[in-house]
């Protein structure tokens, strides 16, 4: 089975979740983008780097190894070492969109993504898989919901890991990571043409997961 969906949408829309399910109806490899900018950032953090300087950050993504590991819970290893849990922290998810707006980050990791799609079925999850990554899908998808219920959702996640959460500062910071992702001049976070937008601000999983399937099926 070679079926290729692309899930994109702004940060909280609920795309990894769908993402799964679906992959797990259909016998696809999920493939959650999100962690791999998330695991450069983390190692930039950790060594200091300054973030704006993407001559290093360029450097650093190609001197880094990253991967995917599928399973129940699927793990993200950095350089063999499992960040899963620490590439979520508040911290990460600040500096994110800072990395993943340098163009050399992201040739980078976008020819990984290619990579390990050519290889199976996927479903991909990110900001720019349906216009950039690949943009042969069989289906594309769009994913949103209003700010304020992303920023709920967020903070559901957040408050069961334990962080505090001032939900004002979370919904500022979600406003800002959109903001960067969708002006950078790379790959900036917009829908496909051809992709299917589906908003679910109302909607529970299961039902966007419904939509999603029979979709795939027409
Ligand atoms: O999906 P997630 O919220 O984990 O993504 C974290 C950040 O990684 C996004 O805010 C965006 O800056 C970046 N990203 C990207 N392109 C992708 C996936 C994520 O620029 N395909």
């Amino acid at each position: 089975n070679k079926t290729c969906v692309a899930i994109d949408g702004p940060a909280g829309a609920g795309k990894s979740t769908v993402a799964k399910l679906v992959a797990r109806q259909l016998g696809l490899l999920y493939i959650d983008t999100g962690a791999m900018y998330r695991a450069v950032t983390l190692k930039a953090l950790r060594e200091g780097l300054d973030l704006t300087d993407h001559e290093q950050l360029t450097a650093l993504a190609r001197r880094t190894k990253i991967e995917l590991v599928p399973g129940a819970k699927q793990l993200v290893l950095l350089d063999g070492e499992d960040v899963t849990e620490e590439i979520r922290s508040p911290e990460v998810s600040r500096h994110v969109s800072l990395v993943a707006k340098v163009p050399g980050v992201r040739a980078i990791l976008v020819e990984q993504q290619r990579r390990m799609a050519s290889e199976t079925g996927v479903v991909m999850d990110g900001r720019d898989i349906g216009t950039v990554v690949l943009p042969q899908a069989d289906i594309k998808i769009f994913l949103t919901a209003s700010a304020e219920e992303r920023a709920n959702r967020r903070a559901k996640e957040l408050a069961n890991k334990g962080y505090t959460i001032d939900i004002a500062k979370l919904i500022k910071e979600i406003e800002e990571r959109d903001y960067i992702d969708s002006h950078r001049e790379v790959s900036p976070l917009v829908a496909a043409a051809d992709a299917t937008i589906i908003d679910s601000s109302n909607l529970s999983i299961d039902e966007v997961v419904k939509e999603i399937i029979k979709l795939i099926g027409n």
